[in-house]
């Protein structure tokens, strides 16, 4: 598969609509300091990252210390902090997809598995584990630290189809150059009746509104793609998917907002995070899709 020169959609990905207007513009705190502006579909509301990189260019702007997801550094509190929750989490999920797959172990396809944590997880409980990755750092990582062989991302579109139970996509379809063909290629990998779980940010939570430009998850120009629960619905029905559950990620509101807090340098970054992420996780407990980030649980049609 070619690499994508210009990452900006002609039409909109999930309705098909021409108009788009700008909504404001974006600055990538973590690597290279520049501005991006977010563009909405007139039509649905779907939002994209204008003017990224080229996908040949994208791996410059990971190129940070500070991409956690990719590392494994523990310095800092928000990091520290990031690092105790992911282990809750990894119990979590692998729950979530048990339940919703309706069996306690079986196959398994991650994509954007990065450094294998969930992967090796799963595969502790029983699961037979398959992992794409784009990033080479990433995969020898998973290699020496989780002893996880994955795949290189496009190994995604040579597997046997219908082979797995579920396939799980953990803040991974946000970065996706080639949205589309990754649709079509979970599609045909996962069996009939299969499990689709799509973890994603959500630009119509309490904290994103109350961010604004400032809200971490927007992270550009890492992320392309913006959704929210209602974009990412009819996304799914586009490609024959039916939402089965929507669940939140609670703890998401208190990361996020602490780092926004740091982006629009507070005083107390830590302290106002948690206090307005508290808010945040309060307003999610009574409508989730209130919530920072959400998983998605979709069922093959
Ligand atoms: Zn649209």
């Amino acid at each position: 598969m070619s690499l994508k020169e210009n990452p900006d959609p002609a039409v909109c990905p999930v309705c098909a609509g021409h108009h788009f207007q700008s909504l404001f513009r974006c600055t990538d705190h973590f690597v290279s300091g520049r501005s991006f502006p977010l563009c909405r579909c007139l039509q649905c509301g779907f939002i994209y990252t204008g003017s990224a990189p080229s996908e040949e260019l994208s791996s410059t702007f990971y190129q940070s210390e500070k991409y956690i997801s990719h590392s494994n550094t523990s310095e800092g509190i928000i990091n520290l902090v990031y690092h105790s929750v992911r282990e809750i989490m990894l119990g979590q999920k692998r729950k979530i997809v048990a339940k919703h797959a309706g069996m306690p172990r079986g196959t398994l396809l991650d994509v954007g598995a990065g450094t294998g944590y969930f992967l090796n997880h799963m595969r502790s409980k029983g699961w037979e584990v398959t992992g794409t990755e784009k990033s080479d750092t990433a995969r020898e990582f998973a290699m020496k630290q989780n002893g996880l062989a994955l795949l290189p991302g496009e190994a995604l579109f040579s597997l046997p189809a219908e082979s797995f139970d579920v396939i799980t996509l953990w803040h991974v379809m946000e970065h996706l150059y080639d949205l589309d063909e990754h649709w079509k290629g979970v599609k045909r990998l996962l069996k009939p009746g299969g499990c689709l779980v799509i973890a994603l940010p959500n630009h119509t939570s309490s904290d994103a509104l109350h961010y604004g430009e400032f809200w971490a998850a927007w992270d550009v120009p890492r992320h392309l793609w913006h959704f929210s629960p209602s974009s990412l619905e009819h996304l799914a029905r586009k490609e024959d998917f039916r939402l089965v559950k929507i669940h939140r990620m609670p703890f998401d509101p208190f990361y996020v907002s602490m780092l926004s807090e740091k982006y629009r340098k507070s005083r107390f970054p830590v302290l106002k995070g948690l206090f307005f992420g508290k808010i945040s996780w309060f307003r999610a407990l009574f409508d989730p899709r209130k919530c920072s980030s959400l998983i998605y649980i979709l069922k093959r049609q």
